[in-house]
Parts: structure tokens; C-alpha cells; sequence
């Protein structure tokens, strides 16, 4: 058998990427989802797997997980579709991805995805600001000719 190690799921060994994921990651083999930590399908309920976050687009998904892999906790990450939920019923208010860690990890891993949506916002908030700086700049630029170059009335 061969393993998704963003996801989770088992598949045949003919199989050699994940349909589920988004960009379809290469499966592992069973010993390399050990040593990653992650369980293989069957194991789930011995090892309490709970919910650290969720995120809303792919983007933000790449970023948590980079996240928690810096700080080797054990993740997966379920596209939220595949919920036992009925898409019917929920329809675009599920998550993107849920983001999933052993509970022995979720006090620490969703502290550090709280900390990660702060410093996005940061950058975001800063990015913004230095294009309205920019742009008064530019402002300036185009009015300080206009202000030097009127001849004098008499
Ligand atoms: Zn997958």
C-alpha cells in the first residue's frame, strides 16, 4: 500500500500520487509515514488525531503546514469536502482544510498557527501601508514641479 502523507489516504500500490490533495503529492510508503509520524489509516483511532486549525484557501493550507513541519509535529491535512458533513447542507461554509495534529500536539500547534495568522496579517497591513506611502509619494513628485516652475506675476 502506499500513503498520502498530506491527507492520510491509502491507496493501491499502482498508485503514485494523491487525487484528493491539490498539486497530487507523491505517495510514501508505510515506514515513511512512520518516520514522518503520521499514522497510517487503520492506526487513526489509536492516535487521536484533532483539529489544530483550518484554513480557508490552498495558500494559507502550504503556510500552516510549513509551519508545524518546522516544528516536526505530525500533520494532516483534510480537504474539508471529504467531511462525513453533507455538502448539501453546509455548502461553502466548510473549511477549506482542516488541519489535523495528534492532541497531544493541538495546544502547541494551534498557538502557532494563531501566531502565523497575526504575522500574515502584519505583513499585510505593512505591504499596505507602503503603497499609500508610495503613492503620496508620487503625489508629491507630480506637484512639486507645478509649485517651482510658475514664473513669477511680475
Ligand atoms: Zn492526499
Amino acid at each position: 500500500m502506499r500513503y498520502c502523507a498530506r491527507c492520510g489516504s491509502e491507496y493501491q500500490d499502482s498508485v503514485v500520487d494523491c487525487t484528493d490533495c491539490p498539486n497530487h503529492p507523491p505517495l510514501v510508503s508505510a515506514e515513511e509515514m512512520h518516520e514522518r509520524g503520521l499514522p497510517l489509516p487503520h492506526e487513526l483511532d489509536q492516535r487521536r488525531f484533532v483539529r489544530a486549525g483550518v484554513a480557508d484557501d490552498p495558500v494559507t493550507a502550504q503556510v500552516f503546514v510549513d509551519v508545524l513541519d518546522e516544528h516536526r509535529i505530525p500533520l494532516i491535512v483534510r480537504p474539508g469536502r471529504s467531511g462525513v458533513v453533507d455538502e448539501l447542507t453546509t455548502g461553502n461554509l466548510l473549511p477549506w482544510w482542516e488541519l489535523l495534529v495528534p492532541d497531544t500536539e493541538q495546544a502547541r500547534a494551534a498557538l502557532l498557527l494563531e501566531e502565523e495568522k497575526i504575522q500574515t496579517r502584519v505583513y499585510a497591513d505593512e505591504a499596505a501601508r507602503a503603497a499609500e506611502e508610495e503613492e503620496l509619494e508620487d503625489e508629491r513628485a507630480r506637484q512639486a514641479p507645478a509649485d517651482n516652475s510658475a514664473p513669477p506675476a511680475y
